[in-house]
């Protein structure tokens, strides 16, 4: 990893999201890009992923989280390839992160905002993208968190732009209710090499690569966000 240093500048992006390969597929070159410049970035995984795919690589859910987030597992292989050392890896239970004890969560969310005061947190935004529960549970987290500690940073949440979402807006109608739009884009051309490479380090997700290629490959060299706030002009 020739350009990426040893952090000597402080965080400016905190990504709080519940499953492993959530930070991949929509900010890998904006994390290459701020870590290239120098900037740390953390991540903060809420559930295992023991809930995905296995596509028959594991026999249970045990394995499936080992696999997905141990310490040799797929999202610390990603992690090194996106040189991200802060990384905090919880195990609320995949699929309930709404049913779990919510007040707990949100003290771990801001006691990480606390610790760390990320110029941005990234998340998920009021649809959960593609209405996953957990996805959902997360914004409304990140949301509450920021909110107590009087908003003390830039809220960013992953946004596609709305060409992109017509697909999954006639499958899920009620994905369209909470959609916000993107308004922050990153050119990420020159990261694409190593955002594929981050990306495949996710090998039991590979349905779900495909799936993101196929509805968003334009997402692969343009990553794009919608920022909550401050307001953008
Ligand atoms: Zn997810």
């Amino acid at each position: 990893m020739p350009d990426l240093l040893a952090p000597t500048k402080p965080m400016k992006l905190l990504i709080i999201v519940p499953h492993p390969d959530d930070e991949v597929y929509g900010a890998a070159g904006t994390i290459l890009d701020y870590r290239a410049e120098g900037f740390e970035v953390g991540l903060i995984t809420l559930t295992r992923g023991e809930a995905g795919r296995n596509l028959g690589l594991v026999s249970s859910k045990a394995e499936l989280a080992a696999l997905r987030a141990g310490p040799d597992g797929e999202l610390k292989q990603c992690l090194a390839v996106l040189g991200i050392t802060q990384h905090h890896q919880y195990d609320i239970p995949d699929g309930s992160v709404l049913n779990a004890n919510f007040e707990e969560t949100l003290e771990l969310i801001i006691r990480h905002v606390q610790e760390y005061q990320p110029e941005i947190v990234l998340t998920f935004q009021p649809n959960g993208s593609n209405g996953h529960p957990d996805h959902i549970a997360t914004h409304t987290l990140v949301y509450t968190a920021l909110e107590r500690l009087n908003r003390p940073c830039t809220l960013w949440y992953y946004s596609a732009s709305l060409e992109y979402m017509t697909e999954l807006f006639v499958q899920k109608p009620e994905l369209e209710a909470g959609y916000v739009p993107p308004n922050v884009f990153k050119d990420v051309t020159h990261r694409v090499g190593l955002k594929l490479k981050a990306i495949s380090m996710h090998r039991s997700q590979a349905l779900s690569t495909v799936d993101f290629f196929r509805r968003f490959a334009e997402r692969i060299t343009l990553e794009s966000y919608h920022q909550a706030y401050p307001p953008l002009e």
